[in-house]
């Protein structure tokens, strides 16, 4: 039977001597090296009594140590279910609990309340720091080697919970094939190979740098600069060695404001991808006018892997997320479930191989999400164009819905974000006696400008029709945004959810 995992991203790395990992002070950790570590994390795991199809909680910062556990729960068939960094020890005691993990593995820095939130559940816990050292550092160190367990292709690899931007966090069911299918699809439409330096500043506890980033840098047998999150300074030092960056958009928003980031610094470079929120078509055009280079902007969520790219060769198109990869079916759907007419907004609906298993104990949101035959709805309203390509017009929790008519979001930030002093924008709906919801526009202004609200909405109102015109429009200093640089708009409806009451 195997263990497709194992035999596509772990075995492959033994008796490898070039460099698999970079650290950010210039460390270089070899494939054997790499494999050694991951095996004795295996060990470890199946030491600590973690059995094939348990579950392993993981909130650790970004090392090497916590790559080789990802590595080891593949070789061991325990289920890895990362967490952001960022969560508290009682937001972590809901994961452990909802997901019956066996172990947690978390930062002695917070073992105290870890331990005991795990011990509540029954599940043991161990500790791996920032520098890779801790409790589970020390008995990996003793632990020898492990035989790889084995699993099947629908067997479950990971839970991984989704961002929480438009609600509680649901665990995504992901099985091996569901990981594999997507990375050999990433790997062969974004061309990567062995002699690929993937810069890698994403966070591993999310789809986009742990799937995407790091299966995809693995299973074309490249290296990865592992830097622990994305600092300016730190990445500008290290794209001279890359061959490839993956990004969210604020990555590449901050590196197009430091005037080092030139031409000349990127000029050797292959490719870099956007994903996981908007990228602004304004952000696109910029980034070409500086470097030459066109960011191939690709779109997918924790429950389906990654759905559409925009291709490789041929023209990647500033504000879509291009088509669907090969293998992913997608299509547009009414309120009915019907396709709507091509061209129109309606919800975005995919199936195939990358699509997910359900999600964790809830069998009827899964039910709702998940159609019998196949098709995930994504929660994502977008359209597709003659050419097949996507474009992704907002969330369906964020559609307005004033007097009876839909508003969608992105249409008037687009006309927003070209207004004069205006940096970006995010257009809300808040209660309202008379309309159900009244269309709020928030706007930050471009350094050292004063946009003027007056004069923004004097400019709305030749170009929109009236129920999508604003009823109130407000400059704030910046949008609330989470890690992955996705716009948090329920809180914005939190703090402006009075403005009509
Ligand atoms: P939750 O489902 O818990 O509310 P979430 O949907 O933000 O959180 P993720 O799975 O991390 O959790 O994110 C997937 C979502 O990110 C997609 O549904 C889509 O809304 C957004 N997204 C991803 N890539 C892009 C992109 N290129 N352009 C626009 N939106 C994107
Ligand atoms: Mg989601």
């Amino acid at each position: 039977m195997g263990n497709p995992l194992y035999d596509a991203l772990v075995a492959p790395l033994a008796g490898r001597d070039s460099a698999v990992l970079i650290d950010a002070a210039g460390q270089e950790i070899s494939g054997t090296a790499l494999h050694g570590m991951a095996m004795a994390m295996a060990a470890t795991l199946a030491g600590l009594g973690l059995r094939p199809g348990d579950r392993l909680a993981v909130q650790v910062e970004k090392t090497p140590q916590a790559m080789a556990l990802y590595l080891g729960a593949l070789a061991a068939g325990v289920v890895f279910l990362p967490l952001n960094t960022a969560y508290t020890a009682e937001e972590v005691d809901y994961f452990v609990a909802d997901a019956g993990a066996a172990l947690l593995v978390g930062d002695p820095a917070k073992a105290g309340p870890l331990r005991e939130r795990a011990a509540r559940h029954g599940a043991g816990f161990q500790t791996l720091d920032a520098a890779g050292q801790g409790s589970l550092a020390e008995l990996a160190a003793q632990a020898g080697t492990a035989v790889p367990a084995q699993r099947g292709a629908d067997d479950l690899a990971a839970i991984l919970y989704t961002s929480g931007t438009t609600g509680r966090s649901k665990g995504a069911m992901l099985s091996q094939s569901n990981l594999l299918s997507n990375a050999e699809v990433l790997v062969r439409a974004w061309r990567f190979g062995p002699q690929d330096v993937l810069l890698h500043a994403l966070p591993i506890f999310h789809t986009h740098g742990l799937f995407v980033a790091s299966n995809v840098s693995l299973l074309s047998g490249g290296a990865m600069i592992f830097l622990p999150g994305f600092k300016l300074d730190q990445v500008i030092a290290w794209l001279p060695r890359a061959t490839a960056m993956m990004g969210v958009p604020t990555f590449y928003t901050r590196l197009l404001d430091d005037p080092r980031f030139t031409r000349d610094l990127v000029g050797h470079m292959r490719l870099f991808t956007s994903g996981s929120a908007p990228l602004l078509a304004e952000t696109h055009r910029r980034f070409q006018d500086r470097t030459g280079h066109r960011i191939l902007e690709r779109y997918g969520m924790t429950e389906t892997n990654m759905t559409t790219s925009n291709p490789y060769d041929g023209e990647r198109r500033p504000g879509t997320v291009g088509p669907p990869l090969p293998g992913v079916e997608l299509k547009i759907t009414g309120e009915d479930g019907a396709p709507v007419p091509q061209g129109q907004p309606g919800m975005i609906e995919v199936r195939g191989p990358n699509v997910f298993l359900g999600y964790w104990r809830m069998p009827e949101k899964t039910r709702e999400e998940l159609r019998e035959d196949g098709f995930f709805i994504t929660g994502d309203i977008g359209t597709v164009d003659g050419d097949g390509y996507v474009s992704i017009v907002g969330r369906q929790k964020d559609v307005v819905i004033t007097g009876g008519f839909n508003v969608y979001p992105k249409e008037i930030e687009l006309i927003l974000d070209e207004q004069p002093g205006v940096l970006e924008s995010a257009v809300i709906g808040v209660p309202h006696p008379d309309f159900g919801e009244a269309v709020v526009a928030l706007l930050v202004p471009e350094p050292g400008a004063a946009p003027d609200p007056a004069a923004i909405r004097a400019a709305l109102s030749g170009r929109l029709a009236g129920f999508k015109q604003p009823k109130h429009v407000a400059v704030l200093d910046a949008l609330p945004r989470n890690t992955m640089g996705k716009v948090q708009k329920n809180l914005l409806r939190r703090d402006f959810a009075g403005l009509f009451a």
